[in-house]
């Protein structure tokens, strides 16, 4: 007899989107992540490579230069700065801290697909709130919680729908939320959004909020894996304890640190990727294709029925999108040459769909 799984684990799907097929002859251009379309800078390379040479050896438990160099460059007591492999990595920790079974975890739907996810591993019941018109319906999310709420997932801004909230919204859902609920600020596309909302300001008074960040995107470190948060020094020091050991590799701690030192010409990047990102929505909308205003790295293009055909349709033209059947198609912004490409597939796409 080979030991039997926990029952909860029955619901929870494994996280496995199906991806599209990339063209044999390497021309494709992969819009279905999120991802930076550049690679690390020359600096942060260097910085790899010497990292590389001691791997030999352990990294520290936890990685102290990095939380150092996180809470001058934000400003915040090095108590309260937590990281972990990705953000994915810190939801897990988030989970272990405070969900027992039966707890209730709130977020909107869709968003990210990791919070069901974490919810359904605890054993809590996953709470899903409608978004409306493509956002957070924050006073329908927030007559959701009951007292057994323990934690609510707000994607801001939203993945996949890249809409941002209103910060006064913000302010008056925090307002209404218990401060015994959990309330994890998902900032992952923070620094392609200017909607005001901050949320490293807003946890300074808002005890029961913990602000997540990521290297992945801005930072274009997706595939080194660093994510850290930022909570008050009860939630960051219960956060620590059910990390990982180790759990930030060496490079990826290097990479992450000589990432902030080039901080200037990274976010020089991310001022170019917002130009493309509005320039691509103005001329989408311009040629008749659905399109949502976006506060990220991404678009949304709510196509219902069409999405599967157009889909398709772009990854046979290389460009790999990421499909939600029968709602739309989430789409990165990549490089100038793959947008270009975006506009003249889509328009022809279109009008065949
Ligand atoms: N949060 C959101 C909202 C995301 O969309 C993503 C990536 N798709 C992540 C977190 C994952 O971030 P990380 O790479 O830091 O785990």
């Amino acid at each position: 007899m080979t030991p039997v799984p926990r029952p909860a684990l029955d619901t929870v799907p494994l996280y496995v989107p199906k991806p599209p097929v990339a063209r044999a002859d390497g021309t494709s251009h992969r819009l279905f992540l999120n991802e930076n379309p550049y690679p690390p800078l020359p600096s942060v390379l260097a910085e790899v490579a010497r990292a590389a040479r001691v791997a030999h050896h352990y990294p520290e438990i936890m990685p102290g230069d990095l939380v150092a160099a996180l809470a001058a460059r934000l400003g915040v007591p090095e108590s309260d700065v937590v990281t972990g492999p990705g953000s994915v990595g810190i939801y897990q920790q988030i989970a272990q801290a405070v969900l027992e079974p039966g707890d209730e975890v709130v977020y909107a739907w869709p968003s990210f697909e990791a919070y069901p996810i974490v919810a359904r591993i605890a054993g809590a019941r996953a709470v899903e709130v409608p978004l409306r018109d493509g956002a957070h319906d924050l006073a329908a999310m927030a007559a959701r919680v009951t007292d057994r709420t323990r934690l609510v997932f707000l994607c801001e801004p939203n993945n996949p729908t890249g809409t941002s909230v209103r910060p006064a919204d913000l302010e008056a859902f925090l307002a209404a939320v218990p401060s015994s609920v959990l309330v994890v600020l998902d900032e992952a596309y923070h620094e392609f959004s200017d909607s005001g909302v901050d949320g490293v300001a807003l946890y300074r008074d808002h005890p029961n909020v913990v602000v997540l960040r990521t290297f992945s995107k801005a930072y274009g470190l997706a595939g080194l894996r660093v994510g850290y948060g930022v909570a008050h020094p009860v939630i960051s020091a219960a956060l620590r304890k059910c990390a990982v050991p180790c759990g930030v590799n060496g490079i990826a701690v290097r990479a992450a640190i000589a990432s902030l030192a080039v901080e200037d010409e990274l976010f020089a990047r991310v001022d170019g990727i917002v130009r493309e990102r509005d320039a691509l929505r103005v001329a989408l909308a311009e040629r008749g294709v659905p399109v949502l205003p976006s506060e990220t790295n991404f678009l949304w293009l709510p196509l219902g029925p069409r999405a599967a055909p157009v889909a398709a349709t772009l990854e046979a033209a290389g460009l790999m999108a990421r499909l939600y059947p029968g709602e739309g198609i989430r789409l990165t912004v990549g490089t100038p040459e793959a947008n270009a490409r975006v506009v003249t597939v889509l328009e022809d796409a279109l009008v065949r769909a």
